[in-house]
């Protein structure tokens, strides 16, 4: 049998939807409807059922061919081209008759990928920082080193499946007598018993504990990034391969600074008469540092300055950041004195510009002592 990742030209470490595009791009063109070869396209799909599904690619991934070692179909047995293929067309089918959707005669799941999340601040998503999390999964009991039996004992071989880990049986459906084979259900695929279980996991190879993972978050996560820890989630049953980690980051909203993509923003108060004159200031980095921000002459409220790779690093890394747009806001003052009253008076006055006699609040009050 021709190797599955072949089949689909892909990489054995292609992700999911590498492998989802490649299996749309080939179907097209082997679609039997289309002018296409039947067997290549039965050959192609089946690959595909294979490797679309986590938990039947990585048995595969394991145990290579899945008609699994001495697969008793060979050439001349009765199913023609289907029977090649039965284990995978019975996937492909979703398990007519009693056999489980994506099972394979191995029955050896690897452990399941387990989720856990971290909060930064921006400043740590900028920089990157390490952190230790507790992670609450199945690992692989250490007295009886998975294998679930009691120390000094030994599993001893399947009496239903005589250690085959998997069952035959023939079902009939509309594509005809299909012969099918099921994880055995005494022994869950691994074709031994346990006499005496490990006292510590009860004979399930595998324990709940928590544990402590340091985390490398790299500069430029954003809120949602995964990052996968491989092998770190929880452990297999029986000594299976264990699943991933995956490490969902959430990065804290900034009191400053608002993320988009790699650029940041933010907006920055100017008072009137520096907007009117222009300003140099210095605002506060993520970094620590302070950048110097120059406000021109005759700033409006919404004029915008953008300082050059100040954003956010690029998590694919090589130096590349976004940039910082900075808004300015033209703030008018509320707390001007007599004298400031006086000379804003005297510059409207200068610019020919109308303004009543009488101001409001402090003023008015100030307008009925001169009364008085
Ligand atoms: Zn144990
Ligand atoms: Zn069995």
């Amino acid at each position: 049998m021709r190797d599955l990742y072949e089949i689909l030209g892909v990489d054995r470490d292609a992700s999911e939807e590498d492998i989802k595009r490649a299996y749309r791009r080939l179907a097209r063109s082997h679609h039997p409807d289309t002018g296409g070869d039947e067997a290549s396209f039965k050959e192609l799909t089946a690959a595909y059922e294979v490797l679309r599904t986590p938990e039947t690619r990585a048995n595969y991934d394991r145990f290579g061919d899945p008609r699994g070692p001495g697969g008793g179909m060979g050439g001349d047995d009765p199913f023609g081209g289907f029977g090649d293929l039965s284990d995978l067309i019975d996937s492909f089918f979703g398990g007519f008759g009693a056999s489980p959707r994506g099972a394979t005669r191995s029955g050896r799941q690897p452990g399941r990928d387990a989720l856990v999340d971290v909060s930064v601040t921006l400043e740590e998503a900028s920089s990157g920082v390490r952190r230790d999390v507790d992670v609450n999964v199945l690992r692989g009991c250490e007295t009886c080193d998975g294998s679930g039996a009691a120390p000094g004992t030994t599993p001893i071989r399947c009496t239903h499946c005589d250690g085959a880990g998997a069952v035959q049986q023939v079902a009939r459906s509309v594509f005809g007598q299909m012969l099918t084979s099921t994880v055995c259900p005494r022994c869950g695929g691994t074709g031994t018993m346990i006499q005496t279980p490990c006292p510590q996991c009860s004979g399930q190879g595998r324990r709940r504990l928590t544990e402590q993972v340091t985390v490398d978050v790299p500069p430029g996560v954003d809120d949602g990034t995964r990052l996968r820890l491989s092998g770190r989630g929880e452990g297999g049953r029986h000594g299976a391969r264990a699943g991933d980690l995956y490490v969902r980051i959430r990065v804290a909203p900034h009191d400053i600074f608002r993320r988009e993509g790699h650029d940041l923003h933010c907006e920055v108060d100017v008072p009137m008469v520096q907007a009117a004159l222009g300003a140099d200031l210095q605002l506060p980095m993520l970094d620590g540092d302070h950048e110097a921000v120059r406000v021109p002459p005759a700033t409006q409220s919404g004029d915008t300055v953008t300082l050059r790779r100040r954003g956010m690093p690029r998590l694919s890394g090589g130096g590349a950041r976004g940039n910082l747009h900075v808004h300015f806001r033209v703030r008018t003052p509320t707390d001007v004195t007599p004298e400031q009253e006086q000379l804003l008076r005297h510059l409207a006055e200068l610019r020919g510009e109308d303004v009543p006699a009488h101001g409001r609040g402090l003023f008015s009050r100030l307008k009925e002592a001169f009364r008085a």
